[in-house]
């Protein structure tokens, strides 16, 4: 659910391998620099000696003054297994500056041929090709902008090379991967590469992006703008892989009707099934979404399909935030994490119920819960304070110049990569309207905010977040308390000659909540303190 992942060690937890499949070792390459160009935001193109250029927009740097277009020759497996099948007429091609862009810059690549094809390479292991036909001699790609570097904090903990690189290949003539003699390849969809974009737009017909790939366990499935990238033939069934370009696909068009420019874009979606990935995760990197495995045959659940919904909105903010620069600031995390799960709650209905039921427990560095912490800020490896979401949302109001945001605004905050919490006056206005936070974590509606915020089961039954003190009787005792919680929150004390009792010691950051639900035989009562 972070953006920079939370892989903890420098190659991330590895899955075991399955016991009946030997795992061979992915084809790779090794990416050499050959030459870099420097490319103004001027949008005027800046040509390299190999014919490929590149126009860089004014507005899509936040701080850095230019950007690099660097050519690189590759070496290694995986490039010996494409220079078999395939002819490659141009170098690797990497766009990167000190930060981030937004938007997209426009790559032209020179095409040797009508059948030569774009090639994208992601962390020099997974690859896609991609449809686009050439027109005038040139292919166009329209190129995210990525980080050279990460910042050193919050710890990036990408240990994956965290790259994109573009190609141009074209397939050898009469070697088998001609489409002409892959035909009776199982597994394979052939459709005719010159209408499949519109067969996949009008009956979900998803095709393979390698097919003329033959000589390795790359797979890729396409729809024509999601392309979902994994290893090893056992690894998924297409069909499982044709849920996730569905559930993509479903999810963008959610969010484009919604009013978020960039989700209804032509730009391309990597996706990445990587088995070695502990969650899914949203690489600001490479703008790639990486899944695990159980969320990709899982995907059409309530947690991947929602987890996904999360990843995809931090794709869209990319489009118009200077995500690196975000990354180092905890008041612009704090922006892009609950916006990003409020805009799972505009498109799924169970998905607000959900996030409270996920996170209502979720501990701030062990100390206390996500919810008594501070707004606006982010912690490092912050888990907790996605319930802060709930905060949000029940701030999200129209009609009123109490409220501190309208959800028109918020979408078109999203847009334009602005964050307008940052902002003392705003802060304040959330900040006021505790106590119907306070209401609402009750199961009463708000009264000035979001008075129409759904009132679902988790906060009117309220037994599934905050901490909770049961009293109960029991053989040995009249009297009986148990907790969710702990010291320091809750500090059991046994006194002389009587039964152990509570001391509720919680603290409350600024802009905090304490919900302590106190449960009583079968009955809630329910108290916030703060
Ligand atoms: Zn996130």
């Amino acid at each position: 659910m972070v953006i920079l992942g939370p892989w903890r060690s420098p190659l991330g937890p590895v899955a075991p391998p399955s016991s009946d499949q030997e795992q061979p070792a992915p084809l790779t390459m090794t990416l050499t620099p050959q030459e870099q160009t420097i490319v103004a935001p001027d949008g005027q193109p800046h040509t390299d000696s190999h014919g490929a250029s590149l126009i860089v927009p004014s507005d899509i740097l936040e701080e850095a003054a230019h950007v690099e277009l660097i050519a690189s020759s590759a070496q290694g497996t995986l490039a010996d297994a494409l220079s078999q099948d395939f002819t490659i007429e141009t170098p690797f091609y990497a766009i990167v500056a000190d930060n981030d862009g937004r938007g997209r810059a426009s790559l032209t690549l020179p095409a040797a041929s009508p059948d030569s094809r774009v090639a994208v390479v992601i962390d020099t292991t997974y690859l896609a090709i991609l449809d686009t036909q050439p027109v005038n001699g040139v292919l166009h790609v329209e190129a995210a902008v990525t980080p050279k570097t990460l910042p050193d904090t919050p710890a990036p903990g990408i240990a994956r090379d965290g790259s994109i690189h573009y190609v141009v290949l074209r397939a050898k003539s009469g070697s088998a991967a001609s489409p002409a003699d892959t035909g009776s390849i199982p597994g394979l969809n052939l459709a005719p590469r010159r209408a499949y974009a519109a067969e996949a737009s009008q009956t979900n017909t998803y095709m393979s992006c390698l097919a003329l790939f033959t000589r390795s366990s790359h797979r890729c499935r396409t729809d024509g703008r999601i392309y979902v990238m994994w290893l090893g033939e056992a690894l998924l069934e297409p069909t499982q892989v044709d849920a996730i370009i569905a559930q993509t696909s479903g999810i963008l068009k959610a969010y484009a009707d919604k009013g978020f420019t960039a989700a209804g874009s032509n730009a391309s979606i990597w996706i990445v099934v990587d088995r070695s990935v502990s969650a899914p995760q949203y690489s600001i990197r490479s703008e790639v979404i990486y899944l695990p495995l159980d969320s990709a045959t899982s995907i059409t659940g309530d947690k991947a399909r929602r987890e996904l919904a999360h990843e995809l909105f931090h794709w869209i903010q990319d489009e118009a935030y200077a995500m690196t620069a975000a990354a180092l600031s905890g008041a612009k995390t704090w922006w892009l994490e609950t916006t990003a799960e409020n805009g799972v709650f505009l498109i799924d209905n169970g998905s607000l119920e959900y996030n409270l039921k996920h996170y209502g427990q979720t501990n701030v560095s062990g100390a206390m819960l996500g919810f008594q912490a501070a707004p606006f800020t982010w912690g490092r490896n912050d888990e907790a304070r996605y319930v802060h979401a709930q905060l949000l949302k029940v701030n999200m109001c129209e009609y009123s110049t109490d409220c501190p945001i309208s959800e028109k605004d918020m979408i078109w905050a999203i847009n334009r990569g602005r964050y307008p919490l940052n902002d003392a006056a705003a802060q304040a206005k959330i900040l006021a309207h505790l106590d119907d936070y306070a209401r609402y974590l009750l199961g009463v509606a708000p009264e000035r905010t979001n008075t129409s915020i759904p009132l679902h089961e988790t906060v009117r039954v309220g037994d599934a977040f905050g901490d909770i003190i049961q009293i109960s009787r029991t053989p040995e005792s009249e009297f009986s308390l148990r907790t969710s919680s702990s010291a320091p929150q809750i500090v059991q004390e046994t006194p002389d000659g009587r039964p152990h009792e509570y001391h509720i010691n919680a603290a409350i950051e600024q802009g905090g909540v304490y919900p302590l639900q106190v449960i009583s035989g079968q009955s809630v009562q329910r108290g916030h303190p703060g």
